[in-house]
């Protein structure tokens, strides 16, 4: 029964169901814990001996009472997005709460687009959609967690900014925050040993501050929930085959109208109408995702015999739990990326009429080219 248990790093109340929660502990480690009385939940217990931040998720009350705490504060916002996946990285509502303070978009997994796109391009990119979505970033940087690039760029923008003020880190699941933080805490060093956990008075929320030089805090909040990314409908398997971990390489296909591209069994594109006889269509996907050219009228046929054999992933046992897909139409006035959230896109010319089709949940939508 861990029902007045409460961890002593963040006072997170203790469960063992839902390791994505708040206050997750395995069994064992509350036995072990209670033995030595010094009960710390999974993620103290990782960030103490590990000086390791995973990854704990909100509920929508948590979500709001965050928002709340940060509109009040007076403190630059780093807002982590995933720029493979940015409509997958918006926090709903992120404008409105932010308010007076000065939000600082980093763009990560920037090690995903390819190399010849100008990175300079790629920030006036980020920030154009930042724009349109009402935000309005002080400034754009762009890194990778994974590969440490630009970490130092991000230090520097990050102590420009936040001008003698607190720093709140906020970012939806999965853009990779936690692997961002966690390289910060090992470029900026002598911080290793100081890091603490707290959490918000007055609310059930967890944060991690980690001191900055000036008694100031650098505050690492949960990851939000964006209910619409792939990542929640696809299996840890089935999501490493589809999201591509290298940089991409563009793929370019000629095609006619009346013509159907499937991307492994995960999507499909159709191209219904289109201005010339050949097209030229530019894939941007996972460079091992097998990519199978049909024709538009043989295509729901050949993807009822062939998904889960030739057109994988999902293979023949993973398909039974596999969302169905969901098909979008779009008439491409202008050169438009078609964007399979999470997964990539394609990118049309104008005067076009195409489909995409991706699992139930995982949204397609169409977006000024990119590139
Ligand atoms: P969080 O939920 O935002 O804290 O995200 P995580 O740090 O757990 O990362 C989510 C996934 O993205 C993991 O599979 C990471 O390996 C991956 N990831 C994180 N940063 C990068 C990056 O800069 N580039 C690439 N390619 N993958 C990354």
């Amino acid at each position: 029964n861990t029902e007045d248990l409460y961890c002593i790093g963040c006072g997170a109340k203790i469960q063992s169901d839902d390791p994505k929660e708040p206050g997750y502990t395995p069994v064992s480690a509350i036995e072990k814990g209670l033995e030595t009385e010094e009960l710390y939940c999974q993620r103290c217990f990782r960030l103490r001996h590990y000086n390791e931040v995973s990854d704990v998720s909100l509920t929508d009350d948590d979500f709001l009472a965050l928002l709340n705490q940060i509109g009040s504060a007076d403190a630059l916002i780093v807002n982590v997005i995933d720029i493979f996946d940015f409509n997958g990285s918006l926090i709903p509502g992120i404008h409105r709460f932010v308010g007076n303070n000065p939000v600082l978009m980093v763009g990560n997994k920037e090690d995903l687009l390819p190399r010849s796109l100008k990175r300079s391009k790629l920030k006036d990119w980020v920030r154009q959609r930042a724009n349109a979505e009402g935000i309005h970033p002080v400034d754009v940087v762009l890194t990778s967690a994974t590969k440490r690039h630009a970490l130092d760029e991000l230090l520097s923008a990050i102590e420009k900014y936040r001008k003698g003020r607190d720093v709140y880190v906020v970012g939806v699941t999965n853009v990779g925050k936690s692997t961002l933080i966690n390289q910060i805490i090992k470029q900026s060093t002598g911080m290793q040993d100081l890091i603490t956990t707290s959490r918000f008075p007055g609310t059930t929320l967890d944060k991690i501050e980690i001191p900055l030089d000036d008694g100031k805090n650098l505050i690492d909040t949960p990851g939000i929930i964006h209910k619409n990314q792939m990542a929640h409908y696809l299996s840890a398997k089935e999501l490493r085959l589809a999201t591509p971990q290298k940089e991409i390489r563009p793929k370019v296909y000629q095609l006619a109208a009346g013509q159907t591209l499937f991307f492994g069994g995960l999507a499909r594109f159709d191209l219904i109408k289109a201005p010339q006889e050949r097209n030229g269509i530019v894939v941007y996907l996972d460079n091992n995702l097998q990519i199978h050219r049909t024709k538009l009228i043989k295509a729901d046929e050949f993807f009822a015999r062939h998904q889960g054999g030739l057109l994988q992933p999902p293979t023949s046992d993973e398909m039974e739990t596999f969302p169905a897909l969901e098909r979008f139409e779009f008439k491409v006035r202008e050169k438009s990326d078609i964007v399979f959230e999470g997964l990539g896109w394609v990118t049309v010319k104008g005067g076009s009429v195409v489909a995409g089709y991706a699992p139930s949940g995982v949204g397609v939508i169409i977006r000024k080219a990119m590139i």
